[in-house]
């Protein structure tokens, strides 16, 4: 079975072909800048030539078929026609309290996923686009969708309620949803199998951190925590997001600046974390080089970055009172050696013991980079979401086939 993986963003639109009988990836690319006059479409075909080219691409529907048109196409694609795409599955960011895992899509889930467009709404609408463009293209085609907040449904409310008037959730469902969940449930079980030992007998905190950043704590294979909130501002500094403040800034800073919310809302998403701090990058190898050649506030905004992630491990230790397993995955996770030593050299009351050689160690595979007498392992381990929603997508097909037949 063949499945498109497809992440559609408001101007862009990720995809990746997998082979399921083996996991392969056939062929992966991206179609940047829709809806402006030169769009930029980059494919990769596993085994040939990357194409780029610039075109116009007005909306996410000839996005598709540029992208279907690439994967059949005679010297560049993968497969000889679309027919050999079996299902698509598609990253969607908020499932709110409505879907606990994945589905496949129909009209009901068409609608649930716009009721949740006020929860999310730079993302929704954008996944809405892909869903409906696939339909467009491909109408026999099932599809699947996997949300990045279903992982964190197991949260207990004393996790996931804000301390707020009750009616604010009630009405509105204002709570902690967090982020990432496809990477945390996928790194946690990839953590499991490289020590061996059951899921379930397990207290780990994973570390999601790359442009976004997130903590979650796991027990027994299921988020009891996660530092992202409502939405992907919370908890962690991050690149150019502020993560927690007193929320008391926004209307104090509104008031002093004359700023409007939405203003206010830019600033905390669009110009704060390491951006703001560094006045440099937003990005950790920029800030690390800078630091290393002396630069003070790419050393601030370092220490106040590892800092955090540092007390979020601390108090998800204390929410789960231990700690077997601390993973490192994300663009800066997997591979800032840096950032992993700084977090790790304060950790060492709960019994968190790097190996420096191992954490120097570049590599691809999931590693133990803890000592040998470490208390808590540490890994680093490449997270992989176009995997788990091709994976998803798979066994939901496949259900429905074995229910089809059985209607027979
Ligand atoms: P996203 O959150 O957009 O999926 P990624 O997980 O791909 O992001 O992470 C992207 C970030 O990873 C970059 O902004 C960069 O800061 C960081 N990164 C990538 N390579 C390195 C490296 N060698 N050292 C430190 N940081 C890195």
């Amino acid at each position: 079975m063949r499945i498109l993986v497809i992440n559609a963003g408001s101007s862009s639109l990720k995809y990746q072909l997998f082979d399921m009988t083996n996991e392969s990836v056939l062929a992966s690319g991206r179609v940047e800048r829709i809806g402006m006059d030169s769009s930029i479409v980059t494919h990769e075909p596993t085994d040939k030539p990357e194409v780029k080219d610039v075109s116009e691409i007005l909306d996410h529907v000839t996005a598709v078929k540029r992208v279907i048109d690439l994967l059949v196409h005679p010297e560049h694609g993968v497969i000889r026609s679309m027919d050999e795409i079996d299902a698509v599955g598609h990253r969607v960011v908020h499932g709110g309290e409505t879907f606990k895992e994945s589905v496949l899509v129909d009209q009901d889930v068409k609608l649930e996923i716009r009721n949740l467009f006020d929860l999310a709404p730079l993302h929704n609408p954008a996944h809405m686009m892909g869903i409906n463009a696939v339909d467009t293209n491909l109408p026999e085609v099932p599809q699947a969708v996997v949300f990045d907040t279903a992982f964190h449904q197991s949260m207990p409310p004393v996790a996931y309620l804000y301390p707020i008037p009750m009616v604010l959730y009630r009405r509105h469902k204002i709570r902690r949803y967090g982020f990432h969940g496809t990477s945390h449930n996928y790194v946690s079980q990839q953590a499991a199998e490289l020590l061996g030992k059951p899921l379930e007998e397990l207290k780990m905190v994973t570390c999601h951190i790359g442009n976004g950043a997130s903590c979650t704590a796991i027990m027994g294979g299921k988020s009891v925590d996660t530092s992202m909130g409502l939405t992907p501002l919370e908890g962690l500094m991050m690149g150019t997001r502020s993560g927690d403040l007193d929320p008391a800034i926004v209307p104090f800073t509104m008031n002093k600046e004359d700023l409007t919310l939405s203003e206010v809302n830019s600033m905390l998403n669009k110009h704060s974390g390491l951006m703001a701090i560094s006045g440099i990058s937003s990005d950790m190898r920029e800030i690390v080089d800078s630091m290393e050649e002396g630069d003070r506030n790419a050393k601030l905004a370092f220490d106040m970055y590892t800092y955090r992630v540092r007390k979020y491990i601390g108090s998800y230790v204390a929410a789960m009172d231990g700690l077997d397993v601390l993973v490192f995955t994300a663009g800066v996770g997997e591979n800032s050696v840096q950032l992993r030593d700084a977090v790790c050299s304060g950790l060492s009351y709960f019994g968190v013991k790097l190996d420096p050689e191992l954490n120097k160690q570049r590599s691809k595979q999931a590693r133990i980079i803890s000592a040998p007498d470490s208390r808590t392992k540490v890994m680093v381990v490449p997270t992989n979401e176009e995997l788990i929603i091709a994976r998803d997508t798979y066994r939901l097909v496949l259900e429905q086939e074995k229910q089809e037949n059985y209607e027979i």
